[in-house]
């Protein structure tokens, strides 16, 4: 197949229709942005036609978001060969956490697992797919860390030159693995918004595809429905709540919009509720559902929490998109404070071997406190997105670690007796 050589050349592929989330305007095959009439997110209209045989593709199995390729946005005979395997990762079953929480049936949905350890990899598997597809000479992305790292793997498979922008709030161990793989990571001062301010600008002044995974992608944000896709194989029966970290929210929609897709295909009856969780130091969206209002840019970022520290500067329409699924999910959004965010944290790791990043410990202390507020009543499954990997917090952790010094085998076999003891 042949390639094109830049953007907006003629190609032998596919064309994909986009519809504006506000004002409903089509266009074929659009660069990533908003609406030029009305400021919007852009948003996908596949269509699957007759020959989509979806008991076929769902028959219960999960390999890689691949195995649904013919539901995203980019040619299969592009993509495949990008593959990592991400996507298709374990669905676990957590007994300790669950208590916490207040509820007998919770599972956690361990996209931590993805190959550069985030949820990320779904969408930056199908944005760089897409981008190379193009034609698009690099891809660009702002990030606070996880999708930096996710954009700069895919954009190594596929021999495409990465650049990124982090805000100078992004902690520094999470730009690793985006150096490891070769992109050329660039810090402007404030938060996240200047940061995809600035990428967003540059991504059209240079001509490079930005696969930031806000809504600012909507090719690349659609990899996030493989999630829905994957629970509807792993679950015996829909869940109740679907619960979600959430900065600006792509990850909330592209689930609610792969329910919707399975609900079409006649492979689910109901969408499940979605829970969207942000911490109380940033939390545009969860003061609108409470408010019963708006989304509003959030003025003073206040978490420790990154990855979901986005105050929405400029692109506020991005959580009004999330709040409508939110909302027809019949859905809630909460707030909830770092120290229960931490504390999901430890109980994780401590209680179910999971190690994940605060940002992925928000789905349980946000379920915990949609139990408490009554919104979950504890009847059916809830499951919780753990979305990044603790590991990438390293330098954070081993600065945590209470190292205990022993001077020989013996002093070494007496401090553990001792300590087992405490469990006898
Ligand atoms: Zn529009």
């Amino acid at each position: 197949m042949g390639r094109s050589q830049t953007y907006n050349d003629e190609t032998d592929h596919a064309e994909w229709l986009v519809r504006c989330t506000g004002c409903g305007f089509r266009q074929r095959n659009p660069r990533p942005d908003y609406c030029q009439r009305c400021g919007s997110p852009l948003e996908v209209e596949l269509d699957y036609g007759e020959d989509l045989q979806a008991e076929q593709l769902f028959d219960g199995c999960i390999t890689d978001l691949w195995k649904y390729g013919s539901l995203y946005p980019v040619s299969l005979s592009h993509s495949v060969d990008l593959s990592l395997g991400e996507g298709g990762t374990p669905l676990v079953r957590i007994s300790k956490a669950a208590q916490q929480i207040g509820v007998e049936e919770a599972w956690c949905k361990c996209d931590h697992l993805n190959p550069s350890g985030s949820f990320k990899d779904r969408s930056a598997a199908v944005g760089v797919a897409w981008a190379r597809e193009r034609g698009y000479p690099g891809v660009i992305c702002a990030s606070s860390g996880n999708a930096a790292g996710a954009a700069a793997t895919y954009a190594a498979r596929a021999a495409l030159p990465a650049y990124v922008v982090v805000s100078s709030r992004a902690p520094k161990s999470k730009l690793g693995v985006a150096v490891a793989h070769g992109a050329r990571v660039f810090s402007v001062a404030g938060d996240f918004s200047r940061a995809f301010a600035a990428a967003r600008e540059a991504a059209a002044e240079v001509g490079l595809a930005n696969v930031t995974t806000t809504y600012v992608n909507c090719y690349a944000y659609e990899g996030n429905k493989s999630v829905a896709y994957e629970l509807c194989e792993q679950m015996e029966v829909v869940p109740e709540w679907v619960v979600v970290p959430v900065g600006s929210g792509p990850l909330l929609y592209g689930v609610w919009k792969g329910f919707r897709e399975l609900r079409r295909f006649g492979l689910v009856d109901r969408i499940p509720r979605l829970l969207a969780v942000q911490p109380e130091g940033c939390a545009p969206i969860a003061r609108a559902f409470a408010a019963g209002e708006e989304v509003k840019p959030w003025s003073r970022v206040d978490t420790v929490v990154s990855g979901l520290d986005d105050p929405l500067q400029g692109y506020e329409r991005d959580g009004m998109l999330t709040l409508v699924a939110v909302r027809e999910s019949g859905g809630a959004a909460l707030a909830v404070p770092d120290a229960e965010i931490l504390r999901a944290g430890r109980v994780l790791a401590r209680e179910e071997g999971l190690f994940v990043e605060p940002a992925a410990a928000a789905s349980v202390a946000g379920a915990a406190a949609a139990k408490r507020s009554g919104y979950i009543d504890g009847s059916g499954a809830v499951v919780c997105l753990l979305t990044g990997h603790g590991l990438k917090y390293q330098r954070e952790s081993r600065d945590q670690a209470e190292l205990e010094t022993v001077g020989d085998e013996v002093e070494l076999a007496r401090a553990i007796e001792k300590d087992l003891g405490k469990y006898a």
